[in-house]
């Protein structure tokens, strides 16, 4: 399916409900580049760790931030990301990192450069971003606005599943780290993890990746006729 207008496509929701995944799929069904905004602030708080910025001094990673370079670039499933040209895929995935990311995302002054830049990457449209604020804060416009969920054992399961390896442990601990993180992303001032009014929801728990793709592709269809 290709759509007869750029689009910009908005997913948001908590982590494991399927954003990315589905966000990947539909990018590639439409033609379209698939953005990972969380993957900038993965990248940014790497750099953090590494120069031994505080996470807790906005001022400071604000700072950090203006003199970084990371690049998304859109392949099959997600994205190579680049950090000051360096390809930092893998490493952003870690626990550690990613534990660092939702401890800088809650930072007002970090945030209003990571939102500005996310823009710039969607304004010839042709893109799904996905985050916890597109709808919300950086494309308050957007096309077609998605607010994806899941129960939170099914979110935890998925994680665990990612990685390869199962343990009722290690479930406990991915069930912990991730309300930890929610709970963050939820209640922080700057752009908290909202749904934005005209979002339409989407729970996850119970569909397969195929059938909450199929039914994003007729919101577009929908949207593309008008
Ligand atoms: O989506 P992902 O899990 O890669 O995002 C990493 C972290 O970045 C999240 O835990 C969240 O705190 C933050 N984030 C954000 N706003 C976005 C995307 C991600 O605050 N638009």
């Amino acid at each position: 399916m290709s759509t007869a207008r750029k689009l910009v496509i908005a997913i948001d929701g908590p982590a494991g409900s399927g954003k990315s995944t589905i966000a990947a799929r539909l990018a590639k069904k439409l033609g379209y580049v698939n953005l990972e905004s969380g993957a900038m602030y993965r990248a940014l708080a790497l750099k953090a760790m590494e120069r031994q910025v505080s996470l807790d001094d906005g001022e400071a990673l604000r700072e950090l931030a203006d003199g970084t370079a990371i690049e998304l670039e859109p392949r099959g499933e997600g994205n190579r990301v680049l950090l000051d040209g360096r390809d930092v895929s893998q490493r952003i995935r870690d626990t550690d990192v990613t534990a660092a990311a939702s401890r800088v995302s809650i930072h007002p002054r970090l945030r209003e450069v990571m939102v500005g830049r996310q823009r710039e990457l969607g304004l010839d449209g042709g893109v799904v971003m996905e985050g916890r604020d597109i709808g919300t804060a950086v494309f308050p416009n957007a096309d077609v606005k998605i607010f994806l969920d899941a129960d939170e054992s099914v979110r935890a399961e998925r994680r665990v599943l990612q990685d390869g390896s199962h343990s009722p442990e290690k479930a406990q601990r991915v069930l912990a780290e991730l309300t930890a993180r929610d709970q963050r992303d939820r209640t922080r001032l700057a752009s908290p993890l909202a749904a934005a009014p005209d979002a339409v929801h989407i729970d996850t728990t119970h569909k397969s990746i195929d059938d909450v793709v199929a039914e994003v592709e007729q919101l577009v269809k929908k949207v593309d006729r008008r």
